[in-house]
């Protein structure tokens, strides 16, 4: 070997163990700063009397604490849950994401190959499955409202043929060009998309909303960064029930607790927009803070999802 090669190996191993330092690095505590205190009162809703959301299990995948946010432990095993979630209402039932689909397996494949190597998921009964099977009557559903476009938030679009599917027209944007994070509710024929704008005021401290039918009681806000269109769903229910449908926001509840983001890794991997990512989870740490009743959501909490009613 030449010195000049030597040289070069060495510069090379040198950067190879700068960066694994770093991402090991970025997989250790560092909460976010605290935000500023939220000072608005709960905006006002009116709920119908009737209205009602049950949690639809789909499967899960099985990842660990320390994989879902910085300062997590590795041996701290979580399974992430992939659900649906319904939400009855008069004038029209909502579908909150619709977790793992008939074609899961198929859409898996589409799936990059780092990920598939480093994903292992389990199948449950599908929503449009459970729906059936309970004599649900799909006339009444509205639509599908989607946190964000990834994979195992559409698999079980295709199952809700004619259902409208309801995204920002960045979301819809994102479906069009995000690569292979995307390809999966890309390859849906047939997908009619509804887009909506956020015509409504500031809420809760985001910087605008779409009341979904004017009542208060299904409220959608801006929460871009995790995809260029990803949404925070504000469910009200009778007796001032709140809920916040976090998307991926955050994968766990430690997320907004403990103001931990993903380590840079899974930033870079996962988000299209990691500062984004950041002010929205200050916000709804503030938010937390502020109303600690209210139920979070992360669309991956398992523990989130207990407490939400079965079929
Ligand atoms: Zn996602």
């Amino acid at each position: 070997m030449t010195s000049r090669t030597r040289k070069r190996l060495l510069l090379v191993l040198t950067v190879v163990l700068l960066l694994a330092s770093l991402g090991w690095n970025s997989f250790r505590a560092a909460p976010l700063p605290a935000p500023p205190a939220f000072a608005g009162e709960l905006p006002p809703a009116s709920p119908p009397a009737d209205m009602a959301l049950v949690h639809l299990p789909t499967g899960i995948t099985r990842r660990s604490a320390g994989f879902a946010y910085r300062g997590g432990d590795f041996a701290d095993r979580r399974d992430f849950t992939m659900s649906a979630v319904l939400v009855r209402h008069p004038r029209g039932d909502v579908l909150i994401d619709t977790g793992f689909g008939r074609d899961i397996a198929a859409h898996f494949r589409q799936m990059p190959l780092y990920f598939r190597a480093t994903t292992r998921y389990e199948a449950a009964e599908p929503a449009a499955d459970q729906l059936d099977a309970s004599g649900y009557a799909r006339e009444r559903l509205r639509g599908i409202l989607l946190t964000h476009a990834h994979w195992d938030h559409v698999s079980g679009v295709p199952d809700f043929a004619g259902t409208p599917v309801l995204v920002p027209a960045e979301e819809r944007a994102f479906i069009k060009e995000g690569g292979s994070l995307t390809a999966v509710a890309r390859g849906f024929a047939d997908v009619v998309y509804e887009e909506y704008r956020f015509d409504g005021g500031p809420y809760l401290g985001f910087p605008a909303s779409h009341d979904l039918y004017g009542d208060g009681s299904i409220v959608v806000v801006p929460a871009f960064g995790h995809t260029p269109g990803s949404v925070v769903v504000f469910v009200t229910l009778p007796g001032d029930r709140r809920l916040a449908f976090l998307g991926d926001l955050v994968w766990q509840l430690e997320g907004i607790s403990e103001r931990a983001e993903r380590a840079w890794l899974l930033r870079m991997l996962a988000d299209a927009d990691a500062d984004g990512v950041r002010e929205n989870l200050l916000r709804v740490a503030a938010i937390a803070a502020r109303f600690p009743e209210m139920a979070l959501v992360p669309a991956h909490d398992a523990r989130s999802f207990a407490a939400l009613p079965r079929l």
